[in-house]
């Protein structure tokens, strides 16, 4: 679902991705750990193409992200292209930017209305059904100032779905939450995942690492350290950097 190939980002003369490989099979869950500045939100921005690669390539479902190649030479794509592919990835971040103004189910139905095709009526239903899997159906009507923390990461999760991605990336999305509330936002991304969900997760959270990642992907200053199976990565770090980085966070 994903492949990418040696992903180069630079801001300015500063090399903060220095060639990233990465594949992620359809269906699995890939967790991403690393020090801060490592380059894991830039990682996740080129993903979806909010960041520019600077050389290398991305593909998601197949798709080359952001341009189209002809023989060896890339075309970047119209921005109206790009929003296209970006529309089959959902990204829930560690602020939940819902829109304030707007109650939960009208910040889940607000994406698919915008894009034309479907009915009000069936994106009304779709986002119903997605506040019940986040486990909010009785606050469909609330507005984000009434909600906790926890709700509302799980309302941003409904309303990346709506969307129906193929993709969803997560970029730390509990690390603003208050302990008490990780663990019903980690328990719908598990949900998520067990129904077969592609998903790429920026995370601290080492015991959902293991019990729900099918790899675990260590990135240190720009490089991919290394990365495999949670229980060998986890278990039998190979790289001291890697030690060095779990004794911290476990
Ligand atoms: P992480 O998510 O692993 O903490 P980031 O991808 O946010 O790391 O950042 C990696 C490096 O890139 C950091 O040194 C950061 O300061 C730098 N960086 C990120 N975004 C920008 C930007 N828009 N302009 C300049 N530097 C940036
Ligand atoms: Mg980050």
């Amino acid at each position: 679902m994903v492949q990418a190939d040696q992903v180069h980002k630079y801001f300015g003369r500063l090399e903060v991705l220095r060639g990233i490989d990465l594949t992620v099979p359809a269906g699995q869950v890939c967790v991403l750990l690393g020090p801060s500045g490592s380059g894991k939100s830039t990682f996740l921005r080129c993903i979806n193409h909010l960041e520019k690669v600077t050389s290398g390539r991305i593909w998601v479902g197949g798709e080359l992200i952001g341009y189209r190649q002809r023989g060896d030479k890339l075309y970047e794509l119209h921005d109206k292209q790009i929003a296209e592919q970006r529309r089959d990835i959902g990204m829930v971040f560690q602020r939940f930017n819902l829109f304030p103004h707007m109650t939960a189910l009208q910040n889940v139905m607000e994406a698919p209305q915008r894009v034309k095709g479907e009915s009000k009526e069936e994106v009304r239903e779709r986002a119903k059904a997605l506040m019940n899997r986040v486990g909010l159906a009785d606050k469909q009507d609330s507005y984000p100032a009434q909600l906790s923390g926890g709700q509302q990461q799980r309302v941003a999760i409904a309303r990346a779905l709506a969307m129906r991605p193929k993709l969803m990336l997560f970029d730390e999305p509990t690390s603003a939450l208050d302990p008490e509330l990780v663990g019903e936002v980690l328990d719908v991304m598990q949900g998520l995942a067990g129904e077969g969900m592609t998903m790429i997760v920026v995370t601290h959270e080492i015991g959902f690492a293991r019990e729900v990642g099918n790899q675990v992907v260590f990135m240190d200053a720009g490089v991919v350290v290394e990365s495999g199976r949670p229980r060998d990565v986890l278990e039998n770090p190979q790289h001291e950097r890697t030690r060095a980085f779990l004794a911290k966070v476990l």
